[in-house]
């Protein structure tokens, strides 16, 4: 098998910069080999069961299984790897875990401004990979945080993939979480230095100094 070609370090530099000019609160350039793959990541999406596992075309069952994964990761040599930050007071909300698994809104508005830093994910993915295409990489794949349903088809019923009626209705910005593939997104920032804090359902936003969504962009 030929090995994929490296990338030019000054294009990586673009896209990093990209990144951080457009709303990332930190990015790297990162190895595509330094990427943990754990099956433990996707397994805990369906054990217990998310709100969400099943009712998105990119969510466990469905989406990239970890060997999907694996030999997607072994056709790049560097990625982008970028952060957004989502203060504690917002994404630790005593009410918001309620609010998503409902999708009903909380008084305070803090699923909204989840939604929205989401959102940022999503889209500097997106952002990222038509650079890179321009900029004159040949390939990509994205990931990014969260499920696609509540971030880009909130006001719809179901996911279209999964529905029988067609497919997806956000081709060009919907991508796997990388919890869903399988990526230990907590393992690469902690090798790279992020300070990162997990939050769970029963958090206290005092608890937590803040929180951090990530997307990750691979070129080649
Ligand atoms: S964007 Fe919508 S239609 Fe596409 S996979 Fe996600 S939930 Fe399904």
């Amino acid at each position: 098998m030929i090995p994929p070609p490296t990338p030019e370090p000054e294009k990586m530099e673009i896209l990093r910069n990209l990144a951080v000019t457009h709303g990332a609160s930190g990015a790297s350039i990162i190895d595509a080999g330094d990427i943990p793959v754990d099956p433990r990541v996707r397994f805990k999406c369906m054990i217990p069961k998310c709100y969400m596992s099943g009712r998105c075309g990119r969510c466990p069952p469905y989406g990239y299984s970890t060997e999907k994964t694996i030999r997607i990761l072994n056709n790049y040599e560097q990625a982008i790897f970028f952060h957004v930050r989502v203060e504690s007071a917002i994404i630790a909300a005593k009410s918001l875990s309620n609010s998503i698994t409902s999708g009903q809104a909380d008084e305070a508005g803090n699923l909204f401004s989840l939604g929205g830093h989401c959102m940022l994910v999503y889209s500097l993915v997106r952002m990222i990979r038509k650079k890179a295409m321009k900029i004159g990489f040949c390939r990509t794949e994205g990931f990014s945080a969260s499920n696609c349903k509540d971030i880009l088809c909130f006001k719809k019923k179901t996911c279209r993939e999964l529905n029988g009626s067609g497919e997806c209705r956000n081709p060009e910005m919907s991508v796997p979480s990388m919890e869903s593939a399988g990526i230990d997104a907590f393992r690469l920032a902690a090798k790279i230095g992020w300070e990162i804090f997990p939050i769970g359902a029963q958090c206290e936003p005092e608890s937590v100094k803040r929180g951090m969504l990530m997307g990750l962009v691979l070129v080649g």
